[in-house]
């Protein structure tokens, strides 16, 4: 058994969290009291890995092994009243009282410093009842203060509790399409700070991206949390269906770490998924193999609000859900890369892997996920950069942080960390091979577009 432990802090943690529970318990056949009540002729497949994300407890009963944080009451009670309430462990829940006013110091320094012992001790406990723990999964948003701020305090002590363990973040980046707090680009830089340094793997879940699928393909004239979490919850089905049921590649979190990152601090990943629906749209659409491929590879298809073709991938992962012709897969992605090859770096050859899972989501019939480190990614990263450093040139709002203890300094290496990171994603897309094996720094790429 190689277990995962669930994390999920803050507002918008909590709510995409959750929404990841629905929608597994319901892949897996869990219904709302933890009882298995799937399908006779799929319940192999449904619970041969159920223990990657479920304890077994007395009675049948399949709990979810997560542990649910807040700073303040209000989401946590509306999960608990909510209609999977009951599937948690009441002991699971950890809240304060105070809130983190969106300031991330508040999260990181204060507030949160005071709450994450209480988190650690039951983060410990199901830790301990472990067969053999594989790593963390947290759940959270960068632009907030809780999800953000404690968020990333609490990796940092579980980095220094369980080091030799895989931390994976589904993190939320802040866009003002979305969000109306103007401190959000602080609050992003100071985790992303965090991240480069103490996660492993990290699935980019960009609100920009999220605002414009809704928008524009969706044709939703004014998307909700609702709206965007349906597209966060069904690219998080999609990520994590290799850990879930039986299958080849990227079966656990170290593999699909091994395979997707060449260089320790890029691991921060575009994931795409297709077909796009709206809540409540599925059943309808049905797609062929090279349609799911097709858009997949898609800019419009990605939760980040980059475009692949200003960039060129170093790795890529492909999971298609579904019964279909892996042959056909296999082609299809092939000849993706072929048409495209000077979108992949050269020097790493065979750098995109696919496999096929029998079971596709809830009201499809295929669909596929894409899991893609692109250099291009470092669009979204000079975004939140520049809208930070506008400010922090004046050094606007930064009372409320420093007000927290906080100093200045941290503020000015967050932001040169992010600065490295965009350079270090722009030194790899001009790499190329030389003969004698040298990289070699190019000017303009050609791309046929
Ligand atoms: P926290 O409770 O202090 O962690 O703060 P929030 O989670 O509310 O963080 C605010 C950021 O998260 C802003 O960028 C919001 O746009 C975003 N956000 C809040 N709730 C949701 C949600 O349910 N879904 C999505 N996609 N984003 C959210």
């Amino acid at each position: 058994m190689r277990e995962i432990l669930h994390i999920q802090g803050g507002q918008c943690g909590n709510q995409i969290g959750s929404k990841f529970w629905e929608v597994i318990c319901d892949e897996h056949g869990i219904d709302t009291t933890g009882k298995y009540s799937g399908d006779a002729s799929s319940s192999d497949l449904q619970l041969e890995r159920i223990n990657v994300y479920y304890n077994e407890a007395s009675g049948g009963k399949y709990v979810p092994r997560a542990v649910l944080m807040d700073l303040e009451p209000g989401t946590m009670e509306s999960i608990r009243s909510g209609p999977f309430g009951h599937i948690f462990r009441p002991d699971n829940f950890v809240h304060g009282q105070s809130g983190a006013g969106n300031n991330w110091a508040k999260g990181h320094y204060t507030e949160g410093a005071e709450l994450i012992d209480a988190v650690l001790d039951v983060v410990r406990k199901e830790a301990e009842n472990c067969d053999c723990l594989q790593g963390f999964q947290v759940c959270h948003s960068l632009g907030g203060g809780t999800g953000s701020g404690m968020g990333t305090l609490l990796i940092s002590k579980i980095r220094e509790e369980y080091p030799d363990r895989m931390m994976l973040t589904f993190s939320v980046f802040p866009s003002p399409k979305v969000s109306d707090t103007v401190v959000e680009p602080y609050n992003a830089t100071l985790s992303v700070h965090q991240l480069v340094e103490n996660a492993d793997e990290c699935m980019v879940l960009d609100n920009e991206a999220l605002y414009d699928i809704c928008f524009r393909t969706l044709k939703l004239s004014t998307p909700s949390f609702g709206d965007l979490n349906h597209l966060i919850s069904a690219t998080m089905s999609g990520v994590t269906c290799c850990l879930r049921f039986p299958g080849q590649l990227n079966s656990d979190l170290r593999k699909l770490a091994v395979n997707l990152i060449p260089f320790p601090r890029l691991h921060f990943f575009m994931v795409g998924f297709a077909p796009l629906t709206s809540r409540g749209s599925q059943g309808y659409l049905s797609l062929t193999v090279p349609e799911l491929t097709q858009q997949m590879w898609d800019s419009k298809n990605m939760m980040c609000a980059a475009d692949p073709r200003h960039g060129r991938y170093l790795t890529a992962s492909a999971m298609f859900r579904g019964k279909m012709s892996t042959k056909e897969v296999d082609e299809q992605m092939i000849n993706v890369q072929n048409k495209n090859s000077s979108y992949f770096v050269e020097w790493i050859p065979n750098n995109v892997k696919s496999s096929v899972c029998d079971i596709p989501p809830t009201g499809l019939t295929m669909a596929s996920t894409f899991v893609g480190n692109s250099t291009s990614i470092q669009e979204m990263f000079r975004r939140v950069s520049e809208q930070f450093t506008a400010m922090f040139r004046r050094k606007a709002f930064l009372h409320w942080y420093t007000g927290e203890g906080m100093d200045e300094m941290e503020f000015t290496e967050a932001e040169s960390n992010m600065n490295d990171l965009v350079a270090e994603y722009q030194q790899y897309q001009d790499a190329t091979v030389e003969e004698d094996g040298e990289y070699e720094e190019e000017g303009e790429e050609n791309y046929d577009d």
